[in-house]
């Protein structure tokens, strides 16, 4: 749920779809984040003037204002651990400064010191769920949500992927066509896919966050971070498990993938990222849910009808 008065990130992403498919058509992919948020926070008093890599620790992306004028500047952390992943975090930070930031302009537009700086500025860790904060929690959805819908409008990715087979290819296909991560093309596959799916990002045996699809969801499937990854899953296995073939999922019995109501068969496809030691799994279940529907116990979004990210149990 958005809370009143703040503008919709699905809303807000899609104005700025309008204008880039007035302006380059279709032929607009994958979005040059830098560029659109330049030319388009012009129309601001406080634009963003500076898109710029850095070394960010511990942070993906940085939203921060200038201290002598009343601009902004986007701050993406170029170290290689953070490879493909540099125009998500690019349109996380436009979307925190078409979203959530505190106009300078009203604030006299006058130097500000570290301290105000430091408390206007945004530091992020796009996607990455289990590294945020309670309290930033909503934003950080937001601002994925927004990111999101720029970099992969729902319509379009619905025609790329329009009766193809998800596996390997069709998603190297999407990140290719969007410059986005697997994991981020996977999220968004997930929100919108009527199949019963999930993903998993699992580190050192355990889930640092899933997401079910909603109809996946209604036959009670959950996700919750620190589920423990099965022995027998091919998240566990490791490569030797996919049988030589890396792009098709594995059909796997049931038993080995327990969730809240119980076990049945799946197909998993597992991504390894060795450097960052974490695995990315596709989890695809029968059609015909094991179980009776639940009700769907999100909250739907009175504004958009549409999910955030992030929002319910799944
Ligand atoms: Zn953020």
């Amino acid at each position: 749920m958005i809370a009143p008065g703040r503008p919709s990130p699905i809303k807000t992403a899609n104005e700025v779809t309008i204008l880039l498919r007035a302006v380059l058509g279709e032929d607009r992919f994958p979005v040059d984040v830098a560029m659109v948020a330049a030319d388009y926070s012009k129309r601001f008093a406080d634009p963003i003037t500076k898109v710029i890599g850095a070394s960010l620790g511990e942070f993906e992306g940085m939203l921060r204002p200038g201290r002598k004028k009343p601009v902004w500047h986007i701050i993406y952390n170029n170290d290689t651990a953070y490879e493909g992943r540099e125009r998500f975090t690019l349109a996380h930070e436009f979307g925190h400064y078409l979203l959530h930031r505190r106009p300078l302009a009203g604030q006299g537009g006058g130097p500000l010191n570290d301290e105000e700086a430091e408390a206007l500025t945004f530091s992020c860790n796009p996607i990455d769920k289990h590294k945020w904060g309670r309290m930033g929690a909503t934003i950080e959805e937001e601002a994925d949500t927004f990111a999101s819908y720029l970099l992969m409008p729902i319509d379009d990715y619905r025609r790329q992927v329009h009766g193809q087979d998800i596996g390997l290819p069709l998603l190297r296909y999407i990140t290719d066509r969007y410059g986005v991560s697997l994991t981020a093309a996977l999220r968004k596959w997930i929100e919108f896919t009527d199949r019963r799916a999930a993903m998993i990002v699992a580190r050192d045996g355990f889930a640092l966050w899933g997401r079910a699809s909603n109809r996946a969801c209604r036959s009670g499937i959950f996700i919750p971070s620190g589920l423990p990854i099965p022995d027998q899953s091919v998240a566990t296995q490791g490569p030797a498990a996919q049988n030589g073939d890396t792009d098709r999922p594995v059909a796997l019995p049931e038993g080995v993938w327990a969730f809240k109501r119980g076990s049945e068969p799946v197909r998993e496809l597992t991504i390894f990222f060795q450097r960052l030691g974490k695995s990315l799994s596709l989890l695809l279940f029968d059609d015909k849910p094991a179980v009776e529907d639940v009700e769907d116990p999100r909250v739907a979004d009175a504004v958009d009808q549409l999910p955030q990210w992030g929002t319910g149990p799944c």
